[in-house]
């Protein structure tokens, strides 16, 4: 089953790579696990993935305490201040931060047990209301105040698309997020790296890949449907 799942999703992240020329190295796939139990994870873990992400908290937690610990976890969920502690250490990359409060936590938190927490900045490109994440105008105001933190290093951005059938409906979204991060690393700013955009689901990470993606995030496409609890 994961096995076939996953094997789709290979054949359509290269498929993607070679319509606009890109290399199949340049692109992590994360595949996303919530709701999913262990032994799920685990079968995925047999077939070589060893990034997974998870939306929430305890979650993470309760997976990254019980899976192998070659796992890179990935922080893909909104995440609150007072539940930083938990997450600083666990996750490989929190693709998550949208504001400077949670930054100055995940610094103060990384800090305290001398780490250098990795970190993407969610932007909310569409400016949806109901969305998280920084407006485009916000983000390198932000990125400025980041750089000064010794215990965080931004790699890049992370955008939340709309949920639709249609692959092309968030194509625009992609193509300004590749736009803000180009923009951003010509300001060439100390501890500021733009080399990843965490952007496409299971529905248009092909679209993503050819608009520059380096990390898809993908559920559904490798797992099947999710319970929706
Ligand atoms: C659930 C989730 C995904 C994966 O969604 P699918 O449609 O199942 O691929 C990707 N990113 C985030 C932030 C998610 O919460």
């Amino acid at each position: 089953m994961i096995a076939q799942g996953l094997q789709e999703v290979e054949e359509n992240i290269c498929q993607a790579c070679k319509k606009v020329g890109r290399s199949r190295d340049e692109i992590t796939l994360v595949a996303v696990t919530k709701t999913q139990s262990t032994s799920i994870i685990l079968e995925a873990y047999e077939e070589g993935v060893r990034n997974f992400g998870e939306n929430k908290v305890q979650e993470l937690v309760d997976k990254f305490d019980h899976l192998p610990d070659d796992i890179h976890w990935h922080m893909i969920g909104h995440l609150q201040r007072n539940k930083v502690r938990q997450v600083v250490g666990r996750a490989k990359l929190i693709h998550s931060v949208d504001s400077l409060r949670l930054a100055e936590a995940i610094d103060q938190e990384s800090a305290k047990r001398s780490l250098i927490s990795d970190i993407l900045l969610e932007v909310n490109v569409a400016e949806e209301e109901s969305k998280f994440g920084l407006k485009i105008k916000e983000t390198l105001p932000l990125i400025k105040k980041i750089s000064t933190m010794k215990h965080i290093r931004v790699n890049g951005l992370m955008t939340m698309g709309f949920f639709s059938d249609n692959p092309e409906t968030n194509r625009k979204i992609f193509v300004d997020l590749k736009k803000l991060s180009v923009d951003i690393a010509t300001e060439k700013i100390d501890n500021i790296n733009m080399r990843v955009l965490s952007m496409g689901m299971t529905n248009d990470y092909q679209v993503a890949i050819e608009e520059g993606a380096t990390i898809v995030r993908v559920g559904t496409g490798i797992f099947g449907a999710r319970y929706s609890g």
